[in-house]
Order: structure tokens, then sequence, then C-alpha cells
């Protein structure tokens, strides 16, 4: 991938739909070098980005991407990959609970360990880690989801705090409710109604939308802001 120095080359975790995909177009019209993950070796990659296969939810997979992502000199990385399911914590699987904290926090975290060292020696990163609503307040049912969300915020005040010296800004983003495949899986088509009516603004967010807030954090025009978690919700916490 041959793109000029000051385009900056970034990855983008679970970049073949929803969010990520949003995120990777947006990329790629600001004239970045962009390269999106999904699980299947067939997976496809949206126009003019490059493709990886890696299912976090595989240990050892995950580590043979991590040390070939450490070699590839990334300047952003958005750490979007992430998977909900929601039930009571007295009927909940140990090994549900388990796979999404290997996919939502400890995969971030690794990608993180990753990317870091080349950022830090060339004194420029930005990373953007997608939180949720859920990782700033939460509800019955969402015990895992939302250990995940709040614990990759935590992650991401550490780091901040580790790397601010070198000009590697670290910071999260936390959708609403936003029109995906994610949340209309999670939710069905009764339970989306219901939460409309809970949104201020009176709609679901679009991936695009949420693509902009990210683009900012991962821009050169973010110089000051880092540690943070930053809401794009239509309004929704403003009422909790
Ligand atoms: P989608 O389900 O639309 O897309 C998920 C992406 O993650 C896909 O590209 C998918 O790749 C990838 N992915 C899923 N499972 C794995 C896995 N085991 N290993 C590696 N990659 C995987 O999700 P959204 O766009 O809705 O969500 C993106 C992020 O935003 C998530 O972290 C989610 O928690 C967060 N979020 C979403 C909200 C919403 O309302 N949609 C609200 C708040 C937060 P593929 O299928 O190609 O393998």
């Amino acid at each position: 991938m041959n793109i000029p120095k000051n385009r900056k080359k970034a990855l983008v975790t679970g970049g073949t739909r929803g969010i990520g995909l949003a995120v990777a177009q947006l990329f790629r019209r600001q004239g970045r070098g962009v390269v999106v993950t999904g699980r299947s070796s067939s997976g496809k990659a949206p126009e003019g980005c490059d493709y990886m296969a890696c299912d976090f939810s595989d240990s050892s997979a995950l580590e043979s991407f991590a040390r070939e992502i450490s070699k590839m000199g990334f300047d952003i990385l958005v750490n979007n990959a992430g998977i909900n399911k929601i039930g009571p914590v007295k009927d909940y699987k140990q090994e549900d609970f388990d796979r999404i904290q290997q996919i939502n926090l400890r995969a971030p975290w690794r990608i993180c360990q990753a990317v870091i060292p080349h950022m830090c020696e060339q004194s420029f990163g930005r990373i953007v880690n997608i939180t949720s609503i859920l990782g700033v307040v939460s509800k019955p049912g969402r015990s895992a989801y939302s250990s995940s969300k709040f614990g990759l915020f935590g992650l991401s005040r550490a780091l901040a705090l580790e790397v601010a010296k070198d000009n590697v800004l670290v910071n999260c983003l936390a959708p609403g409710y936003i029109d995906t495949d994610l949340s209309h899986q999670i939710l069905g088509e009764k339970g989306m109604a219901e939460v409309i009516q809970k949104i201020p603004l009176g709609r679901l967010g679009k991936a695009e939308e949420i693509a902009r807030a990210v683009g900012f954090l991962a821009s050169e025009e973010n110089t000051y802001m880092t540690g943070q978690n930053m809401v794009v919700d239509g309004g929704v916490l403003s009422g909790c």
C-alpha cells in the first residue's frame, strides 16, 4: 500500500459492515490507506481498502494477526469489531461472557499493544475505541456487554496516559442506537420501535453519523483531546 506520508494509514477492525464500513469509507474519501478486518477468509473489503481476516474469538488467530499488524506501520487504529448478547446474569453462560470479553475487550487491548510501538516511535498516532452508551450507563441484561464496554473505556484512559508524551491520542466513541445489523439482531423490530421512542432526535442514528465523529477523533485536527469517551446518541443520555 503506497500512500503519501501526510495521508496516514488506518486499520479498522470489523470494517465489512455497519459502523466500521462507514468509517473505512470515510477514511478512503480522505485519501487514507485503509485495511479493514472481518472474520471470513473470503470477506470483502469496501472499495479501495485492503482486507485481513481474523476471528477475534480465536486467541491463536488473534495472536498471529497482532504479530502481523505490528509490522505494518499503522498511524490510525479504530477498534470497532464488537458483539452483544443480552440475558439476565442468573442464566448467562460463562462461555458467552468470555466470548464477549475476548472480542470486545481483549482483542482491542492486544491490537493496541501491537500498533502502539510504531506510533510512539514516529510521535504520531490516533486510536479510537468504539464503546457504547452502555459503557456509560447500563440496563438489565447487559452485564457482559457493559462490562466489556466500561472496560474498553478504562483501557483507553490508561493507554491515553501512557502514550500522551509520544503524541498518541487515545479516545472512545460511544454510539447510541444505530441502524446496523447488530442493533436489529439484538433488539428485533419491536425493540427497535420501542427504543426510537426514547431517542430525543426521534430516530436511529446512521453509521455515517458515527463515522464523522470517529473521523475527527482519528484526524490530525484532533490535537488536544485524549482519554475521552465521546457520546453520539441523538440525545439519549441527556435524558438519563
Ligand atoms: P455489525 O454487527 O453491523 O458489524 C460488526 C463488525 O464486526 C463486522 O464487520 C464483523 O465482521 C465484525 N465482527 C463480528 N464478530 C467478530 C469476531 N468474532 N471477530 C472479528 N470481527 C468480528 O456491528 P455495528 O456496526 O453495529 O457495531 C460496531 C461497533 O459499535 C461494535 O463494537 C458495537 O458494540 C458498537 N456499538 C453499536 C451500536 C449500534 O446500535 N449498532 C451501539 C453502540 C455500540 P464480519 O461479519 O465480516 O466477520
